[in-house]
C-alpha cells in the first residue's frame, strides 16, 4: 500500500472516530471523553496490522460497533470504550491483565464476558439456540456484555457481504436464532429489526430480494395512500394544539415474510405492509391523556377495529415498550395500523431500556444508572411475582430449576441438570471419558470428581487410562446416563474379575487335590453362603476369598453339614467382616512400596491376598512366592539378600486426587512450610492450592495427587505438625 493511500486511510479512521464522538450522549464528561480516546488509541495500536475480510483496516469494525453502542443503543462511556476494545484480547497479543492494567477492573470484566461469549460452537446452532440465549442471560455478570455483543453482531451482519457463502449462512442463522430474539427481549427494536432483515437477506436471498422489489414497486402508491390517510388527521391534531410528527413506514421485510408464511398468503394479500406512527411531543405528565386524545381524533375520521386495540401505555410490555396501537378502516376499505406514542416512548421503543433510564433520570443520565436497569432485569428474573409476565414466561422455568449450561474447551454447550458433578459432565461427553475420568479443570482450576458445576463453567476432563469406574461414583453423579454407565461398567469389571477368579479357584482346588466341577462349586457356595457362582468367583478374583478359607473348606468338606450346624453364625460373621473396600490386586516392594515388574512362581502359584515375598532371580527378575511355599525356607535362609519385602495393595487407590481442608492460625511463611513438606519431604504432587485468610485465621484447600491411603495419612500427619495448623481433614472422597 502506498503512502498516499495509507494517509487517506488514517484520515478516514480519524473521521470515523469523530463521528463516534458526536454520537455520544450530549452530557458526556471530560473524563468520559478521555476514557474513550484512550480506548481508541489502544485499539488502533493493537489492531494496526490487521485487516478485515473486506480489506478494510480492522479498526473500522470496533469503531462501528462503538458507534452502534453509542447511537442506536444509547450507552455511555464505559460501554463505548469496551466496544472499541472488544476484539483486542481475542485477536491480538494483549491479555485481560493488560486491559485491567491500562484501564480498570470493570472494563476487564466486560471484555472477559465478551471474549467468553465469542467462543462459538461449530455445531448446528439452531439446536442449541434456546439454551444459548438462556445462558447468555444467566451468566453475563453485566448486561452491557450482551448489548455490546449485539452491536458487534449487527455490524458483522452489515458487513457480511465480504464473507464466503457458507459463513454467511452460519452467521445469519445464528443471528436469527439467538441475537434477534435477544434484542427483542431487551427492547432494542431497531437493532432487532435490522438483524432480522439482514438475517433473511442471507438465509433466503430470493425471498428477501423479491419482497424488496415488490416494496419498491408499490412505493409510490403507498406514499400516496399514506398522504391521503394522514391529511385529515394532521388537520385535526393541529386544531387541538398537539405537537406531532407522522411517519408512514413499511413494516420490516422480515415481518412481511413472516406474515406471508404464517397466513399462507402472497405479498399482495398482506394487508398491513406499513403502519402509521404518530409521535407526539408531550410533557411527561400529559403523555397518557395526549395519546388517548390522539386516538379519539383518529376515530373521528376512521372506524376502529375494537379487537385490535392494544394499550401498552397503561401496562407497558415487560421489555419497556410503551405505545397505543389501533387498527382502523382507512380509505378504499383498507385496514391500517396506527401506533400512537410520545417522543420518549418512541426512543425507548427504538433503543430499549438504556433510553428508558435516561428519561427516568431526567437528563441526569450517567452510565451508573444502567446498573439500576441491570438490577431490574435481575429482579425480574428472580422474582416470579413481578408483573413482567412476558419476559419471565420464558426464563423462570430455566432459572429456578433444573438446568445448568456449561462449556467444553471447544465452546460446545452442554446442558446438565442442576447439581451435576464434573463426572456427570465427563460421561455426558463420552462413556470412555467418564470411565477414565480422574478429575477436571473447571475454568482452569483442578477440581475433584465430586465438584458440582455452575452455569457458564468451562470444563476440561483429565483422564487416565489407569482409572476405572468405582462403586462410590454412584454417589457423585446425578444423571441417569452416568449412573447406568457406571453400573454397567462395574458389572463388566465384576464379570472379568470373576472370570480370572474362576481360573484361580481351579488352580487352588487342584493344589489341595480337589476337582473343579459343578459339584465342588455348589458345595463352596453353600458352605460360604454365596448366592451365585459369579459372586464366589469374583471374591476369589479380588482375594476376599483367600487361601485360609479354602483350607477351612478342605478340612471340613466331608462333614460340612455338621460344620454349618455348629458354626454357621460364626462363619457368616467372618465373611461379612471382610472389608469390602479392600481389593488387593497389585504388589509393591520394599519400605517405599515401589512398583516393580514381577511374575508368579510356578511352585506355589500365589494369588492376590496371599502372604508372599519377592525373590530376585538372575534370569527372570522378581519371582513371587507364597510364605508357605515348600521352597520358601530354603530361599530365605540361603539367599536372604535377594528377598524383597512384598505386600498387596489396592491399586484402585493409586494416584487419586484428594482435597485437604486445612484450618489454622495465620502466621508468616506457613504456606511455604506446607509446600516444602509436601513437595520436598513427601514428594507429593500438589495440583492446586486455594487459601484464604481473614482475621488472622486461614482456611484452605489443597488438592494433592496421592498414591494410597497410607500416603494420605502420612501427608495429613505431617501437615498437622506445622505450627499453627489446627485441623487437617480430607474434604471429600475424590474417587
Ligand atoms: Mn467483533
Amino acid at each position: 500500500m502506498d503512502e498516499i493511500a495509507l494517509e487517506k486511510e488514517n484520515t478516514e479512521i480519524v473521521r470515523r472516530y469523530k463521528t463516534l464522538l458526536r454520537s455520544c450522549n450530549s452530557d458526556i464528561t471530560r473524563e468520559d471523553k478521555k476514557l474513550i480516546r484512550q480506548a481508541f488509541n489502544f485499539a488502533v495500536e493493537a489492531h494496526k496490522d490487521i485487516r478485515r475480510q473486506s480489506g478494510e483496516p480492522y479498526i473500522f469494525h470496533p469503531i462501528a460497533v462503538a458507534q452502534i453502542v453509542a447511537k442506536d443503543i444509547g450507552l455511555g462511556a464505559t460501554s463505548i470504550a469496551c466496544a472499541l476494545l472488544h476484539d483486542v484480547v481475542e485477536d491480538t497479543h494483549y491479555t485481560l491483565n493488560d486491559i485491567e492494567r491500562i484501564f480498570n477492573p470493570k472494563i476487564r470484566q466486560i471484555i472477559n464476558g465478551l471474549t467468553k461469549i465469542s467462543v462459538f460452537s461449530e455445531k448446528d446452532i439452531s439446536a442449541q439456540a434456546e439454551n444459548f440465549r438462556k445462558m447468555l442471560l444467566t451468566i453475563s455478570d453485566d448486561v452491557r456484555v450482551i448489548l455490546i455483543k449485539l452491536a458487534d453482531r449487527l455490524h458483522n451482519m452489515q458487513t457480511l457481504d465480504a464473507m464466503p457463502r457458507y459463513k454467511q449462512q452460519k452467521i445469519s442463522s445464528e443471528t436469527l436464532y439467538i441475537y434477534a430474539p435477544l434484542a427483542h427481549r431487551l427492547g432494542l427494536y431497531s437493532v432487532k429489526t435490522e438483524l432480522e432483515d439482514l438475517g433473511l437477506k442471507y438465509t433466503e436471498p430470493e425471498v428477501y430480494n423479491d419482497i424488496v422489489q415488490q416494496l419498491n414497486a408499490t412505493k409510490n402508491s403507498r406514499v400516496k395512500y399514506i398522504q391521503k390517510f394522514t391529511k385529515p388527521l394532521k388537520a385535526s391534531l393541529k386544531g387541538h394544539q398537539l405537537l406531532f410528527s407522522i411517519k408512514g413506514r413499511p413494516k420490516s421485510i422480515f415481518s412481511i415474510r413472516k406474515k406471508m408464511k404464517n397466513q399462507g398468503v402472497s405479498f399482495d394479500e398482506v394487508y398491513d405492509k406499513f403502519a402509521i406512527r404518530i409521535i407526539i411531543d408531550s410533557e411527561l405528565e400529559n403523555e397518557k391523556s395526549d395519546c388517548w386524545k390522539t386516538y379519539s381524533l383518529i376515530t373521528d375520521h376512521y372506524r376502529p377495529n375494537p379487537d385490535r386495540l392494544r394499550d401498552w401505555i397503561s401496562t407497558p410490555k415487560a421489555n419497556g415498550y410503551e405505545s397505543l396501537h389501533t387498527t382502523v378502516m382507512g380509505p378504499n376499505g383498507k385496514w391500517v395500523e396506527v401506533q400512537i406514542r410520545t417522543e420518549r416512548m418512541d426512543e425507548i421503543a427504538e433503543k430499549g431500556y438504556a433510553a428508558h433510564w435516561k428519561y427516568k433520570q431526567k437528563g441526569n443520565y450517567k452510565e451508573g444508572n444502567l446498573e439500576d436497569w441491570i438490577n431490574q432485569i435481575r429482579d425480574m428474573l428472580k422474582n416470579p411475582e413481578s408483573n413482567a409476565v412476558d419476559f419471565l414466561e420464558e426464563f423462570k422455568l430455566n432459572l429456578f430449576s433444573k438446568e445448568i449450561f456449561v462449556f467444553t474447551p471447544n465452546g460446545d454447550l452442554i446442558t446438565l441438570p442442576k447439581g451435576a458433578s464434573v463426572l456427570d459432565f465427563a460421561f455426558d461427553i463420552h462413556t470412555q471419558l467418564g470411565a477414565t475420568c480422574l478429575g477436571c479443570k473447571v475454568n482452569g482450576k483442578i477440581v475433584p470428581l465430586s465438584h458440582k458445576l455452575k452455569s457458564g463453567d468451562q470444563v476440561e476432563v483429565i483422564s487416565s487410562q489407569k482409572q476405572k469406574p468405582k462403586k462410590s461414583w454412584l454417589n457423585i453423579v446425578v444423571t441417569a446416563r452416568a449412573k447406568n454407565q457406571i453400573k454397567s461398567s462395574l458389572k463388566e469389571e465384576k464379570k472379568q474379575i470373576a472370570e480370572e477368579g474362576k481360573e484361580i479357584l481351579r488352580r487352588k482346588l487342584k493344589h489341595i487335590r480337589l476337582t473343579f466341577d459343578e459339584n465342588t462349586v455348589n458345595k463352596l457356595m453353600n458352605y460360604f453362603k454365596y448366592k451365585t457362582s459369579l459372586d464366589l468367583f469374583y471374591d476369589v478374583g479380588t482375594g476376599v476369598f483367600n487361601n485360609m478359607m479354602i483350607k477351612d473348606f478342605a478340612r471340613n468338606r466331608n462333614n460340612w453339614y455338621k460344620y454349618i450346624r455348629n458354626k454357621l453364625s460364626k462363619k457368616t460373621d467372618k465373611i461379612s467382616s471382610v472389608d469390602e473396600e479392600l481389593k488387593l490386586d497389585t504388589l509393591v516392594f520394599g519400605a517405599n512400596e515401589d512398583k516393580l515388574n514381577y511374575s508368579y512362581s510356578k511352585c506355589c502359584s500365589p494369588i492376590p491376598g496371599d502372604d508372599v515375598f519377592g525373590f530376585t532371580t538372575i534370569k527372570d527378575g522378581i519371582k513371587i512366592h507364597r510364605q508357605d511355599c515348600p521352597n520358601a525356607i530354603r530361599l530365605q535362609s540361603n539367599f536372604a539378600y535377594r528377598i524383597l519385602e512384598t505386600k498387596w495393595i489396592d491399586s484402585s487407590n493409586q494416584q487419586s486426587l484428594a482435597v485437604l481442608h486445612i484450618k489454622g492460625i495465620d502466621s508468616i511463611g506457613f504456606i511455604n512450610e506446607i509446600t516444602q513438606i509436601l513437595s520436598n519431604n513427601l514428594k507429593v504432587n500438589i495440583q492446586s492450592m486455594n487459601i484464604s485468610s481473614s482475621d488472622g485465621v486461614f482456611d484452605g484447600m489443597i488438592t494433592v495427587l496421592i498414591n494410597d491411603k497410607k500416603n494420605l495419612a502420612a501427608i495429613i500427619e505431617n501437615i498437622k505438625k506445622v505450627k499453627g495448623i489446627t485441623s487437617v481433614s480430607r474434604k471429600f472422597k475424590s474417587t
